[in-house]
């Protein structure tokens, strides 16, 4: 089949498209044809390669997959040959006391599929193998494009917002990168428990969007300050939620902007991982700094609920061939997309 191949860490020109062979699923794992995949941030991590963290070389990434099972191992009882579905990418191994407790993120065999499984263990190919436990039924209401967008970026964010955060209906949400793809998501799970949202993002197309989803507010951050605008909306009482991922660049901000009680969740920081912190502000003002990583099984299922009754739905900035994830990587790694980017092989 073919994949995008890493076989060296470096810049998007180490990525090969070529020829691998078929993954062989195990007796719990499935096959799936890959209708379509999508390119995450993990994917740029991956590659780059991140210090203290093994990526397995040599390396196919891709943590989001849609598709129809092709073959199922001996002891799979929970789907069928033909069944069309999606992968949660959290892969554990559903026996400790984490797994059992549903926090399988804590589980000491936690790995993210696509981004620390391997070699060549990864969704962007034509085939990919996961464990049964890992699938769950594409949502009839979506394309297989649409599909692939959503896992990792949905079950991120309603871990964030809803397991982390408790967010509450009038609360003023700060959300950066909102036209990104887990920002989009963010906007639309603010607004399902009736949040005020306020976006920022970096150019007026992707405000526009932000709009379209259902943002109270939005905020240009080339254009605008967004502390004092923060301030202007909430009148004067800023955030109850700051809904951080970029790290180094706005964590200061994101410490301004939140109110006395505040809660700041972050799952990540693309922009650096240094940010400094001044202390007092945690017993002055008693606030909640909250990590968070992916999500379990269950907290996919909940958020997608809605997505099956269409009050969220994945949004496919760019559809791109399996060919030219260089393409996708640039546009990731430079945040030159609103919304997702779906990836399709040749073969779907
Ligand atoms: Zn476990």
């Amino acid at each position: 089949m073919k994949a995008i191949v890493f076989e060296r860490n470096g810049g998007p020109e180490v990525l090969q498209y070529k020829d691998v062979p078929v993954p062989t699923p195990g007796p719990n794992d499935v096959l799936i044809q890959v209708k379509a995949s999508a390119c995450n941030f993990n994917d740029i991590w991956a590659r780059r390669g991140l210090p203290g963290m093994q990526i397995i070389l040599p390396h196919i990434s891709g943590s989001d997959a849609a598709g129809i099972v092709v073959e199922t191992g001996s002891e799979v009882r929970n789907v069928k040959v033909g069944d069309e579905v999606i992968v949660h990418c959290g892969i554990s191994c559903r026996q400790c006391d984490y797994c059992t407790r549903g926090e399988e993120f804590f589980c000491r065999d936690f790995k993210i599929w696509g981004f620390q499984t391997g070699p060549l263990d990864g969704a962007h190919g034509e085939y990919c193998k996961v464990p049964a436990a890992n699938i769950l039924p594409k949502p009839k209401n979506l394309s297989f494009e649409e599909a692939a967008t959503m896992p990792l970026v949905l079950v991120t964010v309603w871990r964030m917002l809803v397991t982390r955060a408790q967010i509450r209906a009038g609360d003023f949400v700060l959300i950066w990168g909102a036209a990104g793809g887990l920002g989009v998501m963010a906007i639309q799970v603010a607004r399902l428990y009736n949040a005020n949202v306020i976006a920022v993002a970096s150019s007026d197309d992707k405000l526009e969007l932000c709009h379209q989803l259902g943002a109270n507010y939005v905020l240009n951050r080339k254009k605008q300050d967004v502390f004092a605008e923060v301030r202007k909306i909430t009148a004067g009482k800023r955030a109850d939620i700051v809904f951080e991922h970029t790290g180094a660049d706005t964590w200061p901000i994101s410490m301004q902007c939140l109110k006395w009680g505040g809660t700041i969740v972050t799952c990540g920081a693309t922009s650096g991982f240094d940010a400094q912190m001044d202390i007092r502000l945690l017993w002055n003002k008693q606030q909640n700094y909250l990590g968070s990583h992916l999500g379990n099984k269950g907290e996919l299922v909940d958020a997608m609920r809605f997505v099956e009754s269409g009050q969220i739905r994945p949004v496919v900035g760019e559809i791109l061939p399996l060919k030219q994830m260089t393409r996708a990587h640039d546009l990731i790694e430079n945040g030159k997309i609103a919304g997702k980017i779906a990836i399709v092989p040749n073969s779907a």
